[in-house]
């Protein structure tokens, strides 16, 4: 599982339930998704394809799926959501990462499901998931601080959800940290399936409201420019909040580089990927 890091790659397979989307914000400028759709006649309208589930549950291969385009973009419908979050809890071989721009919907999501089941009587099963990451992604300042609070608001144990800083356009403070109550449950896998929960107890506390960050500068013809600094800067903040850190690609001097060994200066050859991409729960 999870073989290809050495190309900078933090997933096994992209699958692209949804095609289109629309740009919201700076990051999103030369969209590279997009551009792959145009080239290929798309007209970048948002279209959902639930065929494409059935390969997944037909995969045996334990997989690490990341989810394109955007899941909870506004144009896809709930129905299609509840489908795709039906699939991944029905397979828990594999693991899937959720990255989206819109964790606003993401909550109301999240919040819907849990407040639906306890109605019912009934387990969410979402907020426990553990084959399920979910992250946003940010290349901004301004993006980051709207999107990163949003999704630290998920009812999903913190370890489980990532940010994703690509492609980096400026000096970022990350904000990691975020305070957790006394008593707080986590989840955890046992034995036949199900879940139960240990107190880690303690006084409110700040804790790193995220498990993972991938980080790295934009590539294609229109590349913008990323500091190398900014890039460290970022590593540099993971470290100092034990918060795992994969460092994707590079600008130097113009070229994109994915190569760990080419990187100038160990303080960019991080490829840290938390022991959950593993199916081993350790925190
Ligand atoms: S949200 Fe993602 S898929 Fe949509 S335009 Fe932005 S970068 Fe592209």
């Amino acid at each position: 599982m999870f073989e290809k890091t050495e190309k900078g790659m933090w997933w096994d397979e992209g699958s692209k339930l949804v095609e289109g989307c629309s740009k919201i914000g700076k990051s999103c400028e030369n969209c590279w998704s997009l551009e792959m759709e145009k080239r290929f006649g798309g007209d970048g309208v948002v279209k959902i394809f639930p065929k494409r589930l059935e390969k997944i549950m037909k995969r045996k291969k334990p997989t690490v799926f990341s989810i394109w385009n955007d899941l909870f973009h506004p144009a896809v419908p709930e129905k299609f959501i509840d489908k795709v979050y039906g699939m991944m809890l029905a397979n828990p071989r594999h693991l899937f990462i959720v990255l989206t721009k819109r964790p606003e919907r993401m909550l109301k999501y999240y919040n819907t499901v849990i407040e639906t089941s306890a109605q019912v009587g009934e387990p969410a099963l979402i907020d426990r998931a553990l084959n399920i990451v979910i992250g946003t992604s940010a290349g901004t300042q301004i993006e980051l601080d709207m999107r990163s609070d949003l999704l630290k608001l998920i009812p999903v144990h913190r370890k489980m959800k990532m940010l994703s800083i690509e492609p980096l356009l400026e000096q970022i403070s990350l904000n990691l940290y975020e305070n957790r109550p006394q008593g707080e449950k986590i989840a955890r896998p046992v034995n036949g399936g199900g879940f139960t929960g240990k107190s880690i107890g303690g006084d409110i506390r700040e804790v790193p409201g995220f498990g993972w960050v991938i980080v790295g500068c934009e590539s294609g013809e229109k590349k913008r420019k990323c500091d190398l600094r900014w890039i460290e800067n970022v590593v540099m903040q993971c470290q100092r909040a034990r918060v795992d850190v994969f460092v994707k690609q590079i600008n130097v001097n113009g070229y994109v580089v994915k190569d760990l060994d080419k990187f100038p200066g160990l303080g960019l050859r991080f490829r840290e990927i938390p022991n959950y991409l593993e199916h081993k729960y350790e925190w």
